[in-house]
């Protein structure tokens, strides 16, 4: 018999929510604590989306998404989640660039920018304050129009070295280019420099079961290999999802859902646009998505281990001779972001050094190709990096146990994000994610969208946003609730 991955599940919920990435659960754990009944539908066997781990034989597990993410998250994960969840939360050694315009170690703080700008890079101490104050007075609700290029040209022009130095590792962080709307840029940049990069002790495998085991004792009913395939709206409402729950179908009644799988996804492909305004559904279309990675994953030998003095946890490295958006994202790689992982943070079955390489990548680079051309693309993908390494860890090719490579089309397949979007959409989707609920009440939308609600910090805080507008809603429409969901996260978003 087929195992029934709905068996013993409801036929009502005060809330769905689809997805179990970062946003998803946290919005899932605090409607739940809130008193209403929760039910957590993920289409892949295992939860937390792009935050996610895999293991290989030999006991190598590699992450994903965790090479750092902002000091906001300790804050976030002891309010939504745990102290102990929070106490995990370690700050990273050394943060490294390298490339043809300079090569520095950073703690990649206010303090030591503001030092590395001074004196290495000679701009005056005024422009270097004026600056980092513009970055931080910046909110969600500042005007859209003036682009990071623009911000970068007020305080530093024509300083290409400078705006690599500024630019490149949020590039990396959400995929933002000089183009987008300079409040995009200044949220996250100020997010990071508050207090340095940070990381999760243990891996993401051990956070993803810690919160698993929060979702479990707020009572929400958690549902894996469960595929939503529709949203149904009864007049202005949404009434039910339809599941596939590998090949059993079901339809589920709920007051509210929180669809945490892409927004584009969500009005096109669960809802339907016949449901939605003709202007709305306009300017859906026109939401871009955000670009996608390729990742090579890298398992040295048991006991070779590298020292973090060495060679740090983040290297931004690049033999481009300029910072370029588009360079970065060409299949001919120039720009190699280097996470390595150490036994004290990632624990291994036997102490080993992991190093995962990131690039940013067009989805139809490796979509378009046949499956021969595909394999030999990856294979040469592990390739190039490994000759990359090379200069940062000598010999690597023969130093390495295990190296394999993922692609755009990797990330679609496990996440179902199209064109396997890293980081959701660009900035118009999140006026597009906020406007769900006017079109259809009860639908809502919390996940990676508009670059400052994506990340592991900007995915978790929109979770929170969303959770308390639909205890709202549930409060409002008499539906059973404390009322307790959390509030305040978009002045805290800004503000941390
Ligand atoms: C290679 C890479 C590196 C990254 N590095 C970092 C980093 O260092 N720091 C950082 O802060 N962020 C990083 N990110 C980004 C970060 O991981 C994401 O922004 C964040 O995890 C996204 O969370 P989310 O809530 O938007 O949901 P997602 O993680 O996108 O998850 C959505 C979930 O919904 C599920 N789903 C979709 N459709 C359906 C359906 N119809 N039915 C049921 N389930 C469905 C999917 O399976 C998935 O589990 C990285 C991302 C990538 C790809």
């Amino acid at each position: 018999m087929p195992k029934d991955f709905l068996q013993g599940a409801r036929d009502h919920y005060d809330v769905v929510v689809i997805g179990s990435g970062l946003a998803g659960l946290t919005s899932a754990n605090i409607l739940a604590r809130a008193g209403h009944s929760v039910l957590l539908l993920e289409q892949h066997y295992k939860l937390g989306g792009m935050a996610t781990w895999f293991k290989r034989p030999g006991g190598h597990i590699f992450d994903i998404s965790l090479h750092g993410f902002p000091y906001g998250m300790v804050k976030s994960c002891r309010r939504y989640w745990s102290q102990e969840i929070a106490d995990s939360i370690v700050q990273l050694d050394g943060v490294r660039f390298d490339n043809p315009m300079f090569s520095l170690w950073t703690s990649f703080t206010r303090e030591d920018f503001t030092k590395q700008l001074i004196e290495k890079f000679g701009v005056e101490p005024e422009k270097v304050n004026a600056f980092f104050d513009k970055a931080r007075s910046m909110n969600f609700y500042d005007d859209q129009q003036a682009t990071t290029r623009e911000l970068f040209d007020e305080f530093f022009p024509g300083r290409e070295d400078v705006i690599r130095l500024l630019m490149e590792p949020i590039t990396y962080a959400n995929g933002s280019t000089l183009e987008d709307p300079a409040i995009s840029y200044g949220i996250v940049f100020s997010n990071f420099m508050s207090k340095g990069v940070f990381t999760f002790q243990g891996g993401t495998d051990k956070l993803i079961e810690a919160m698993e085991q929060e979702l479990i004792a707020s009572g929400v009913d958690i549902r894996i290999n469960c595929d939503v395939k529709r949203i149904h709206v009864r007049g202005d409402r949404v009434e039910s999802v339809e599941i596939d729950a590998k090949g059993a179908r079901r339809t589920i009644k709920c007051g509210a859902v929180v669809s945490n799988a892409n927004i584009r996804t969500t009005i096109f492909d669960l809802v339907g646009e016949e449901k939605f305004g003709q202007d709305f559904i306009d300017d859906a279309r026109a939401v871009r998505l955000n670009n996608s990675s390729t990742q090579v994953y890298i398992a040295l030998q048991p006991d070779d281990l590298l020292e973090v003095s060495e060679l740090g946890d983040l290297l931004f490295s690049s033999t481009a001779p300029k910072f370029e958006t588009g360079a970065l994202l060409s299949r001919d790689i120039t720009s190699r972001t280097y996470s390595f992982y150490y036994p004290k943070t990632r624990p291994q079955r036997e102490p080993r050094c992991l190093i995962v390489s990131s690039t940013n990548a067009n989805y139809r680079d490796w979509a378009d190709l046949s499956p021969d051309d595909y394999l030999a693309s990856k294979q040469d993908l592990c390739e190039t990096t490994l000759d990359a390494l090379d200069k940062y860890v000598p010999n690597v090719r023969e130093r390495a146990v295990h190296v394999e490579a993922s692609t755009p089309v990797s990330f679609k397949h496990y996440t179902h994000h199209p064109a396997g979007a890293s980081f959701g959409t660009k900035f118009e989707g999140l006026a597009i994610s906020r406007g769900l609920p006017q079109q259809i009440g009860g639908l809502y939308h919390a996940g990676s969208v508009g670059i400052i609600m994506s990340g592991w910090l900007g995915a978790m805080n929109y979770g929170v946003i969303v959770a308390n507008e639909v205890d709202n809603q549930l409060v409002s429409s008499g539906s059973r609730s404390t009322g307790g969901a959390e509030r305040g996260v978009a002045e805290d978003m800004t503000a941390s």
